[in-house]
């Protein structure tokens, strides 16, 4: 029979985090029949969407078209994000895994939605539905026809508009649900909580550890729903994170300044009306659009202002790169002209007016107590648990990268990932 894999995603989970999980009732079994990483190396910027792209795809955003979580909408205080599995110009594990035969699913996992070849698919499409709008006909959007005939139906009180932890439960009674019903031979998890939580409270706090509890619980569930199937012993696990965090003591909302030098136009409402330039927050970095790349006077004018915030350090500017240095130095490209990256305790926001330094607060999850969307190199590396009948026991690698990832969920399912960034984790693999 050939082999299942299960890969769940927690966002933030951090390789310090194992610390904590290692105890606890059910990761347990990943620790003393598994391996790991000393962590993996994230890229930039460090934010859920381009992260996850990066574990199913082995794709930096260069590659993937995903160079952020939302679409640039200046002035858009809720922009569309990259929902949709047409937003993505690469293939993903589960796509390669259709092509070679295999039954596919995945729960709340980004960059999804409307994907055919997902036999199984509840896609995330944070944060949504809003206030106004109809949770059947939201999900209805993204989700597959085996999803939304039945599964929903049974799960749906379960969601409370677009809130955390009911994200979580959702995705976790669906997928249990699919894993007992249809054993899919791979199916891909994603769990909120735990980011969420450190959004709102901090790196390690209570909440948090009662976060990581969480979701062993739920990680229990799944477990239980492939023993369930009769299939446990035949299926192999990961759990994973996708990016660090680091606290936030300031917000810079340098599009106030823009505005101040003419490049940015609001209404009376302080509304965007027209700009020139405008500083998209990707959290801890911030992604800088010119409207007219030809117009060589305001580029030269946002250069000297961007320069300006380097070298005033009460602003918290570690250093501009330009789109060029973007791609060569972290196969970054997008819509946008410069990247400011924050000093390590420096958020963006998009604000257009008030103050242009803000303390954070958790209205947005760029600028909350903690946050990310900085370079890899920083803050804490994600983690990568694995375990299975395929999975050497005691092996501890040293770091390694999220393109390694989706290359050696391939070689679990028994093909080559084509077009790979990174390599398979052989060490870990009998
Ligand atoms: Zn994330």
């Amino acid at each position: 029979m050939a082999k299942k894999l299960l890969v769940l995603s927690v966002d933030a989970l951090f390789y310090k985090d194992m610390e904590f999980i290692k105890d606890m009732p059910n990761f347990r079994m990943m620790f003393e029949q598994g391996s790991y990483t000393k962590g993996m190396k994230a890229v930039y910027p460090s934010l859920t969407y381009p992260c996850h792209v990066a574990i199913m795809c082995s794709q930096y955003p260069q590659g993937s078209g995903i160079y952020h979580n939302e679409k640039l909408d200046p002035g858009n205080p809720a922009p569309p994000w990259f929902w949709w599995h047409k937003d993505l110009k690469c293939k993903t594990i589960l796509d390669y895994a259709k092509e070679h035969g295999l039954t596919t699913a995945a729960f709340n996992w980004p960059v999804l939605g409307g994907c055919k070849n997902i036999d199984y698919l509840q896609a995330e499409i944070w944060a949504r539905p809003s206030e106004n709008e109809d949770q059947f006909e939201v999900y209805n959007s993204v989700c597959s026809p085996a999803i939304m005939d039945g599964i929903y139906q049974k799960y749906q009180h379960h969601l409370i508009g677009n809130k955390t932890p009911y994200y979580d439960e959702f995705a976790c009674l669906c997928a249990e649900d699919v894993i007992r019903q249809y054993t899919p031979d791979v199916a891909l998890v994603h769990f909120s909580l735990l980011d969420h939580t450190r959004h709102a409270n901090g790196l390690y706090n209570n909440a948090v550890t009662a976060a990581m509890a969480a979701c062993d619980g739920r990680f229990g569930r799944l477990v239980q729903a492939y023993k369930d199937s009769g299939v446990f012993e035949n299926t192999n696990i990961i759990v994973l994170g996708d990016h660090g965090h680091i606290p936030v003591k300031q917000v810079f909302n340098p599009n106030i300044i823009l505005k101040e030098q003419g490049l940015i136009e609001v209404d009376e409402n302080g509304r965007l009306k027209d700009y020139k330039a405008y500083c998209n927050s990707a959290a801890l970095s911030c992604q800088v659009v010119l409207k007219d790349k030809n117009d060589q006077q305001t580029r030269e004018k946002v250069e000297k202002i961007l320069e300006g915030f380097v070298l005033d350090h009460s602003i918290g500017v570690q250093e501009v790169i330009t789109k060029e240095q973007a791609k060569e130095l972290y196969n970054l490209t997008g819509d946008f002209d410069y990247v400011l990256e924050g000093c390590d305790d420096t958020a963006f926001g998009n604000d257009l007016t008030g103050s242009v330094i803000k303390d954070a607060d958790t209205r947005d999850y760029k600028f909350s107590v903690t946050s990310h969307g900085h370079m890899p190199e920083k803050g804490n590396d994600p983690a990568f648990i694995a375990c299975g009948p395929d999975i050497k026991k005691g092996v501890v690698l040293e770091r390694g990268s999220l393109m390694d990832e989706a290359p050696t969920f391939a070689k679990l399912l028994g093909f080559e990932f084509p077009n790979a960034n990174g390599r398979v984790l052989e060490e870990l693999l009998k």
